[in-house]
């Protein structure tokens, strides 16, 4: 994390610390789609973000592209990789199979993750025979086979919705701490006041390490909305009322879609949140501009005084 002075709204100067940031990209599909990947990586990297992370399709279906990208960010950047793993559909071996390869070519970050159902969400769950049972397991079975690989997991600030209450959700919070987790990232939401409200639950149980909020600049507001909302992330009424008549003016859009992402993260951070995720949906300009207001300048350049 590095500091800087700013000016204060009463003319004096004090420190302040510069967030500290991650970002978070999906295994592009088709050669098209790994240009832009590579555009908005190059864009971000000299944010200096602690680190980025490539998501894992469901049911392990990326499993090759998402290993091809971490691969070829450790090859041609200084970025650190994260890679996302679940536990779906696989084997205990395949999996301890994939986690060795990463950690042969310097991987040394995991998001370890239970994953969606095979019949996707809302279906039940059921474990691979010979899987890992849950994410806490895959957590551990990391940890027991690569001491060394830091493990993030996931955090659900408005419960997972398989959870029966909040309790039962902060005891899984609990057993990926207990096998190793030493960061979870939440899952998108848009009312700070809910991460707030879970995090007081988290400390209340004694858990203490970070829960970074994820935050998702909404590019596409109705596309956006329903994925979210499958995922159990609740759209208040006042955002969907923002987009309002927009459908078909995607850069009205785009400057309301950063402006209210820009405005959660800048009161998350006058309440002392100092560490962010963003989903970045592949693209650079939206998390570019709300880092910027961050006070986050790309390496080399100097914030004006
Ligand atoms: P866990 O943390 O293990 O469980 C989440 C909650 O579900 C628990 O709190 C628990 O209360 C409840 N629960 C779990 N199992 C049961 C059960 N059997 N019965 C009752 N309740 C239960 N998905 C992907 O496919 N690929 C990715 O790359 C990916 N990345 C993600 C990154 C982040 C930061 C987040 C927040 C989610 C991500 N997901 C990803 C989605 C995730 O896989 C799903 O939300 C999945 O349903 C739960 O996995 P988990 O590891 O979060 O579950």
């Amino acid at each position: 994390m590095t500091e800087a002075t700013s000016p204060a709204p009463d003319g004096g100067h004090r420190v302040l610390k510069h967030p500290s940031i991650s970002f978070e990209f999906f295994p592009p599909k088709t050669e098209e789609m790994e240009r832009n990947l590579w555009d908005t990586i190059k864009r971000l990297a000299p944010l200096a973000p602690s680190f980025v992370s490539v998501t894992y399709g469901a049911g392990g279906s990326t499993r090759e592209r998402t290993h091809s990208t971490i691969a070829r960010i450790l090859g041609e950047t200084d970025l650190i990789p994260a890679a996302h793993l679940t536990c779906v559909g696989a084997a205990c071996g395949e999996i301890d199979e994939i986690v060795g390869r990463y950690h042969e070519i310097g991987v040394r970050h995991i998001v370890a993750l239970r994953g969606d159902p095979v019949g996707g969400i809302g279906t039940s769950y059921a474990a691979h025979p010979d899987g890992y049972r849950n994410s806490a397991d895959l957590v551990a079975g990391i940890k027991r086979r690569h001491a060394d690989v830091e493990v993030s997991v996931s955090a659900y600030p408005e419960k997972h919705p398989e959870s029966r209450d909040f309790d039962a959700d902060i005891d899984v919070l609990q057993a990926k701490v207990d096998a190793g987790a030493t960061r979870a990232i939440t899952q998108v939401f848009f009312d700070n006041d809910l991460y707030f409200r879970y995090l007081d639950r988290v400390r209340a149980r004694g858990i203490s390490i970070p829960i970074v909020p994820g935050i998702m600049p909404m590019h596409n507001f109705k596309q956006a909305r329903n994925f979210v909302t499958r995922a159990g992330t609740t759209v208040p009424n006042w955002l969907a009322e923002k987009f309002e008549g927009l459908d078909d003016d995607a850069d009205t859009r785009k400057l309301v879609a950063a402006a209210v992402a820009a405005g959660q993260v800048q009161k998350l951070a006058k309440h002392g949140v100092d560490t962010f995720h963003f989903y970045t949906m592949n693209r650079a300009d939206l998390v570019f501009a709300i880092c910027h207001l961050l006070g986050i300048r790309p390496r080399g350049a100097q914030k004006a005084a």
